[in-house]
């Protein structure tokens, strides 16, 4: 007779355990975030904190498995399946000359308002002057701080 599992989550792979404490953190601010007063912020602005903790988070599991290889495959597959990173962004960031993209929208032309201005995230390192912070239109992601996640 198998055994019938009491919890109701699915086993997790391997190594799980090991970043877990990490990922409850980012669940724990991404809950914060969440409840926060959106008084007074236009409204892709509230959704900027949101936005950066999931980037955040993607960045974290990305380099866990790609530049740490600190994970197994199959822990790295099972952590997108579950929602832990978002694998569109993921895959964006393999790609030479996009590994600093901050959020999707940016290689999204299809928004009118934004057309035409480009994000600083696309634009190369060596063209941004040094303390210039600018924030993205879309996930407010600034430069410096994706320039240091990005090592
Ligand atoms: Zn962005
Ligand atoms: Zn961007």
């Amino acid at each position: 007779m198998p055994k019938i599992r009491t919890t109701r989550t699915k086993k997790s792979p391997e190594g799980f355990e090991d970043i877990e404490s990490v990922l409850d953190d980012y669940a724990k601010k991404m809950r914060d975030a969440e409840n926060e007063s959106h008084e007074g912020k236009r409204k892709a602005e509230s959704l900027w904190p949101i936005m950066r903790i999931s980037h955040t988070r993607s960045r974290y599991i990305y380099e866990l498995y790609y530049k740490r290889e600190a994970i197994s495959k199959e822990l790295y597959d099972w952590l997108l399946k579950e929602g832990y990173a978002d694998a569109n962004l993921i895959a964006k960031w393999k790609k030479t000359g996009y590994e600093k993209l901050c959020c999707l929208r940016c290689i999204q032309t299809k928004d009118m308002n934004y057309q035409g201005s480009t994000c600083i995230c696309r634009v190369p390192k060596a063209q941004i002057r040094a303390n210039t912070i600018v924030e993205c239109v879309h996930c407010g992601l600034s430069s410096r701080m994706s320039s240091s996640l990005c090592g």
